[in-house]
């Protein structure tokens, strides 16, 4: 149960003054977690911080204030002059001045009564807002602040200014924020003093104090103080959580699989390759940690085409030669149905019996492979994340691989490797994540990591074209299709909504056709399974050599023939999507090409990131000039800025403190398991702040 002192934190939004349920929705909108099915609740409110200030603290005479910039006057209100009736174009002026000058106070639609009350003639007031000149006469045009000598306290100098969303006026969301941090309840320190006078910080609520009333632009900075006090906060309870998962599976002790070699053997011998350096070291590891009574949890890293799916393999082959069960999960049903391809003719030649498991099966097939499982008939089981947490029962599952993880979220994770039982677990990801998110990620986990692409693969050039030479790209992609080539053509990213991606590809799927005949398919999101399916065994085939897509081609397709990409307005993608991307092609032995079509003019960010491409091929520079770029948010690929799941710490700004939140989780884990001791017992208060507080269950249940 959640402490009680954290109450005024956890209330809903709608418990403070001036939030109705219907603004609840609203900020659910804005604060909320994608996912949330109910009000915000204050905590989640007071993490939504401001972006910028509006400083309002320059007080110029109206003759001296400079044209567009943000001043506060001191006026004396001379006259008003109304709309002519019943032309409402024409706008209410109020006429102020001061020692210096003259200024119109301009109001579209105004409201007579109210503009009455709050410039009354002969009066004096202060007023904050934008500065206007036009033929020489000043003008501001509704004013953001009116106030009288007596509330001029309520004119607030040096304005925050946050995200916004429709619907939620800015004085509402001031407001609101205001009476959430008058709630705040004291609370215990729960970082070490040393640390906090080191970096100067002050306590918790203070710092979210400064934080929605900054002084200056400075106390918004990321690396200002409060900020990093706040980041740390974050990082802290994420790195603590991690721990004590970690910790919890070290107890929930595994069991010591030793393969026998009665399977393994025959998939290597089966191979038409042998392994790289790495996918044996990566083996050795991976036996190291099976063959230990601890439980394994290791994340083997590994750029796209670097051979992930044969370790997994020979994974599960060691585990099932010990007697259990293993099973292969991938986000996607077209990445289940790939593995399975690859895996069937090794596991026949093994003598392995395979299961597939999909949302796509349904009846008499479920049945038979949910019944093999249950058995233990089935040895090895490819199937999506979904079934996994859906809770298909296993006779003896000793293997859990999980492919892709990076469209795996943060709480799944906990939430799979939290699950009891002695499955060990490897997870797999094929994007290349810089060491220092590793730590934010994964934490406490082992890793290895596949450094060099397997024999024979041949480097891809890489070219950066403006969209006005589409005509020689589909010039060029005609005589390379005829002479028996295979590309693809990704389609623009449109924001967030898959409707536009798919109206895109179509369009362009149609304009190529028009081009190129009936060669050209067309694959993407929308589509129905089958038909998707059917695109990709055309492609595979070679009924079709060009394939027109959204990026649903992006996570982990294996056509190793292909050897063109065009990347439609590569400017944007982000470097990792665009990494991923490439490595579609260049999987065989013949040069391949990547061509990214981007629309003049370009910023400088997309043109560094398109250098970057052009110059690099190593998935792990790139995610850390990614990481430079742009703060790491993509290398998750997602699309906003910042880390997913994180709402303060960045890892373009708080790299060193990830370094110390890990080693500070590991010295409380390993002098206080419990969080017993008075700082442990403020640690539970951080883990429920930060919505970590799944690990205060598994303290619990020891
Ligand atoms: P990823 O790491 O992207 O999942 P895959 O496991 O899909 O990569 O492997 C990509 C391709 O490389 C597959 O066709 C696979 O058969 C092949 N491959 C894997 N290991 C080797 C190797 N050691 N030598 C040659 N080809 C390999
Ligand atoms: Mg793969």
């Amino acid at each position: 149960m959640r402490p009680p002192i954290l109450d005024p934190l956890f209330r809903p939004v709608t418990s403070l003054a001036g939030i109705g349920p219907k603004l609840g929705v609203t900020l659910r909108r804005l604060v909320g977690r994608p996912d949330a099915d109910s009000d915000p609740r204050i905590i989640e409110l007071l993490f939504h911080l401001p972006v910028s200030v509006i400083d309002r603290s320059r007080r110029p005479g109206i003759a001296e204030a400079p044209e567009g910039a943000v001043v506060t006057l001191k006026v004396r209100v001379d006259r008003h002059q109304t709309a002519p009736r019943g032309n409402r174009r024409v706008p209410h002026r109020v006429y102020c001045h001061d020692e210096t000058g003259e200024i119109a106070l301009t109001f579209f639609h105004a409201n007579e009564a109210w503009l009455g009350r709050t410039l009354p003639v002969g009066e004096t007031r202060y007023v904050s807002g934008q500065m206007e000149w036009f033929n020489g006469r000043a003008s501001m045009i509704h004013p953001d602040y009116i106030v009288s000598e007596a509330e001029l306290d309520d004119l607030p100098l040096i304005e925050p200014v946050y995200p916004m969303t429709a619907g939620l006026a800015r004085k509402t969301l001031l407001r609101a924020i205001d009476s959430a941090l008058a709630g705040i309840p004291d609370l215990p320190e729960w970082l070490e003093p040393a640390l906090s006078d080191e970096r100067d910080w002050s306590n918790f609520e203070t710092a979210l104090d400064i934080a929605h009333n900054p002084q200056s632009a400075g106390d918004l900075e990321p690396v200002s103080p409060s900020r990093t006090r706040l980041a740390y906060d974050e990082l802290l309870a994420g790195q603590l959580a991690l721990a004590l998962i970690r910790a919890h599976q070290r107890r929930s002790a595994g069991r010591p699989r030793h393969g026998d070699d009665r399977i393994r053997p025959r998939i290597l011998a089966d191979l038409p390759f042998s392994l790289t350096d790495s996918q044996r070291s990566a083996l050795a590891d991976i036996d190291g940690d099976l063959e230990a009574p601890e439980r394994m949890l290791r994340l083997l890293q590994g750029d796209v085409g670097s051979g992930k799916t044969i370790v997994a393999l020979l994974a599960a082959a060691a585990v099932i030669e010990s007697g259990a069960q293993a099973a292969i999960m991938a986000p996607t049903e077209l990445l289940v149905r790939q593995h399975a391809r690859t895996i069937a003719p090794l596991a026949d030649a093994a003598g392995l019996s395979m299961g597939v498991l999909t949302g796509r099966e349904r009846g008499r097939d479920r049945e038979t492979v949910i019944a093999g499982l249950g058995d233990g008939s089935i040895d090895l089981l490819i199937g999506t994340h979904a079934l996994f947490q859906a809770g298909v029962d296993f006779h003896d599952l000793g293997l859990a691989v999980v492919d892709e993880q990076h469209r795996f979220g943060v709480h799944q994770r906990l939430a799979l490797t939290a699950k009891g039982g002695d499955t060990d677990i490897l997870v797999m990801t094929a994007t290349p994540i810089p060491r220092t998110l590793v730590l934010t990620f994964y934490g406490d986990m082992d890793v290895s990591r596949l450094t060099e692409k397997p024999a024979g693969r041949r480097p891809i050039e890489t070219r950066a074209m403006p969209l006005t030479r589409l005509d020689e790209v589909v010039a060029r992609i005609r005589s390379s299709a005829a002479s028996g080539a295979k590309a693809y053509w990704v389609c623009p990213l449109i924001e967030e909504s898959e409707a536009l991606d798919v109206a895109a590809a179509e369009d362009r799927h149609a304009a190529l056709t028009a081009e190129l005949g009936d060669r050209v398919g067309l694959i993407h999101g929308r589509m129905k399974a089958a038909e998707r399916d059917a695109a990709m065994a055309g492609f595979v085939a070679g009924d079709t050599s060009i394939l027109v897509a959204t990026t649903v081609v992006e996570v982990g397709v294996d056509v190793s023939d292909a050897t063109i990409m065009v990347i439609e307005h590569a400017e944007r993608f982000g470097l990792a999507q665009l990494h991923q991307l490439r490595g579609r092609v260049g999987r065989g032995d013949k040069p391949s090409v990547c061509l990214l079509l981007y629309k003049p003019p370009l910023g400088s960010i997309a043109r560094d990131r398109l250098k970057i491409m052009r110059e690099s091929e190593d998935g792990f520079v790139i995610a850390e000039e990614d990481l430079r770029l742009r703060g790491g948010g993509e290398v998750l690929g997602t699309r906003q800025s910042g880390m997913p799941g994180f709402r303060i710490a960045d890892p373009a700004y708080h790299a060193d403190l990830m370094e110390i939140a890990r080693n500070d989780a590991r010295t409380i884990v390993d002098t206080d398991p419990g969080l017993a001791s008075p700082r442990g017992q403020a640690l539970r208060l951080l883990l429920y702040i930060f919505g970590r507080d799944e690990a205060v269950r598994l303290l619990r249940a020891g």
